[in-house]
This record gives structure tokens, C-alpha cells and sequence, in this order.
């Protein structure tokens, strides 16, 4: 018996099943830095209950050191000793440190109350993950951390979120909803914590874009799955996943193939289109546009709506004004503003990168 073919076919075997379990493994993980708080009731507690929210949050030390603020130590101390926490903390440049295990209730949320939960009043700590981007928001916004001349010390690429804290977040994301999927995608269950405490509580605030939080969903196609059978799982059209995905509607979809399944919200009891809008931080025409909707009719409550959460990158030409790049995918200079963080008064520069929700 020759025991060479019998040799390689094992060793491809081999080979196939760790880089299958490798590829998992880089899928469903996220690297993460070792900032654990003491194990002490002080600052966490044992999880009894099922996440079933994310919270956003900002924090750094300006208020303290303006010049400074990101300083993970400083930072570290406000943890220690003020007794609050957080599961996660994502760096400036993207990095992502693990201060509190998800198994165990973080304190970050503090009291308050969700409209939609009523039974999370004062105890939505609980119910969820608490994620701190190291961000300063507006002035206003601050005020009650540093006086305005502190506040004119902060170097204003300091101020608001970088694109690479954005792409921590949907991965980090990815994680954390795949762990518990009572978290749903969508912006009733990830929330900032201004929308649970308004009174109190100004964060992630007016300049973190939530158009740039992925509310999409990935689908792996399965062997004679087809669209009409994708899109009626999530109650989506053949049509928005044939335009998402740049896929011919005629040809059959390969086995493992994987679909983006538009973001979708379903309309709940209070809502209406401008709120919707304005919570995942898109334009209400594009709202309207998308859905084939009578701006002047009713949401019907448990209506499907398509969220356009899809970015698109623009890079930057000679000869490029803010204002022509708003007339071209019909967004506003506010928005195109805001959602890259820019500084109004600078000049683009060629070769940049530009996100223009739509
Ligand atoms: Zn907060």
C-alpha cells in the first residue's frame, strides 16, 4: 500500500481544518489590551441578567489635563477613583483595552430610564456593555467638566472621534453581539448614554456620527438558498439586496456566499421618520427615498424600514470644495462635516478620504 497520496490528503486535511478554524478565529475576535480593574465589588459586579444593550460613551482627562487628555493612566485613575467602569475603552488610534469581562456587570451607566424598557429604570448596568471611546465632545457639551478657557487648550484634532475608533467599534461590535444575541442591531438596543440619562449625561454627544455604526447584517448563503428566500428571512426586497451587493438576480448564488443584508428598523409605537432619521444619523430624504414613502402619511407600528446606513468613501480630487461634494450626493456640508470630523475652517486635501452618508 502506498502510503504517500494517503500522507498528503491528510496533511491538506490538516491544513484545511485550522486555516477553516484560523479564519473563524479572526472573524469573531477582536485584539484586545489588558486594562482589567481590581475584581471588587467597587467596580463590577456578577452578570445575573442577559445583555441586551450596548452602550456608547466618551471620556477622557481634559478635565484635568486639557493638553493632555488621553493619557491611559490619567484615565485608568478616574476609573479608580470616582468607582465607576466599563467593559471596553477604544484608544485614538483604534486600540481596544478590556477593563471589566462581559460576564460581569460593568458600572457605566448610572441612573436613568429608556422609554421602551421599563423595567431598566435605574439599573440598565445590568442589561448591558458599556464601550468608552477616548473622544471629547463639543464645548457645550463639556461644560460641565472644564471651563471654556480649558477647553480652548484642547488641540482640535483632539476633539470628536477618529476613523479608526469607528472601525474598532464595528468590529468590536461584531463581537459583542455575536456573544449575546439578545443585543439586536439596531438603535434601540445600541444606544449612547445621553439617550438613557439626557439630564446628566451629554455623551457620545452631536459629534460622533452614528451613520458610521454598521447596522448591516452578513448572511452566508446556503446550498439552494435563494435570494426570494434571503430576502423574505429578513424581510428586505430581492431588489435592495441585488443593488447592495452588486449581484446578477439571475445567477444562482454560490454555497458560503456572503450577502449584506441592508439595515432595517421596525417602527415601534412614538416613532416617527424624523426621529428615526436623526437616531441613526442619516438625512430624512433619504429616509423617504429609499422606502417609497408619502412623507405625509403614517408610520404604521411593526412597518419594516430600509436604514440607508451605507457609507461611501469619497476620495478627494484637485479642485474639490465641500460644497461640491454635498451637491453631488445631495447631502449637506453639516453632515459631510460631522460625520469626518473636520475642522470647517481647513482646506481638503487631495487624496483624502471623505465618508458621505447616504
Ligand atoms: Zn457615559
Amino acid at each position: 500500500m502506498n502510503l504517500k497520496p494517503m500522507f498528503l490528503m491528510l496533511l491538506s486535511l490538516i491544513v484545511m481544518i485550522s486555516w477553516t478554524t484560523y479564519a473563524y478565529t479572526i472573524q469573531a475576535s477582536v485584539q484586545t489590551r489588558d486594562l482589567h480593574l481590581p475584581l471588587s465589588s467597587d467596580y463590577s459586579k456578577e452578570r445575573k441578567d442577559q445583555a441586551t444593550h450596548a452602550m456608547i460613551h466618551f471620556i477622557s482627562n481634559a478635565g484635568n489635563n486639557p493638553q493632555d487628555p488621553y493619557n491611559i493612566n490619567s484615565i485608568y485613575n478616574i476609573f479608580l477613583d470616582y468607582g465607576f467602569s466599563t467593559h471596553y475603552m477604544i484608544g485614538r488610534s483604534g486600540e481596544v483595552y478590556q477593563l471589566v469581562d462581559e460576564d460581569r456587570v460593568a458600572f457605566h451607566a448610572g441612573e436613568g430610564e429608556l422609554s421602551r424598557f421599563s423595567g431598566y429604570k435605574n439599573n440598565l448596568n445590568e442589561h448591558s456593555i458599556g464601550i468608552e471611546l477616548l473622544a471629547i465632545g463639543t464645548e457645550n457639551e463639556m461644560q460641565s467638566m472644564l471651563s471654556n478657557q480649558a477647553y480652548n487648550l484642547i488641540t482640535p484634532s483632539n476633539i470628536g472621534f477618529t476613523d479608526a475608533q469607528y472601525r474598532s467599534l464595528n468590529s468590536l461590535l461584531d463581537v459583542v453581539l455575536n456573544r449575546h444575541p439578545a443585543i439586536k442591531r439596531n438603535r434601540n438596543h445600541i444606544i449612547g448614554h445621553e439617550e438613557y440619562a439626557p439630564r446628566r449625561k451629554t455623551d457620545p454627544g452631536k459629534l460622533f456620527s452614528w451613520a458610521r455604526v454598521d447596522f448591516t447584517q452578513k448572511h452566508n448563503a446556503r446550498r439552494g438558498e435563494s435570494l426570494w428566500a434571503i430576502a423574505q428571512k429578513y424581510g428586505v426586497s430581492v431588489n435592495s439586496l441585488v443593488t447592495l451587493n452588486h449581484i446578477d438576480p439571475n445567477k444562482y448564488l454560490q454555497i458560503g456566499q456572503k450577502l449584506t443584508i441592508p439595515a432595517m428598523y421596525q417602527v415601534l409605537p412614538g416613532d416617527s421618520l424624523w426621529r428615526i432619521a436623526s437616531k441613526y444619523g442619516v438625512s430624512l430624504k433619504t429616509l423617504i427615498n429609499l422606502n417609497n414613502l408619502n412623507p405625509n402619511a403614517y408610520l404604521q407600528v411593526g412597518q419594516n424600514l430600509i436604514i440607508p446606513s451605507t457609507t461611501i468613501s469619497y476620495n478627494v480630487k484637485s479642485g474639490d470644495t465641500l460644497w461640491e461634494i454635498s451637491q453631488k450626493y445631495q447631502v449637506s456640508i453639516d453632515t459631510i462635516i460631522k460625520v469626518n470630523n473636520l475642522d470647517s475652517s481647513a482646506y481638503l486635501q487631495i487624496g483624502q478620504k471623505l465618508f458621505i452618508p447616504h
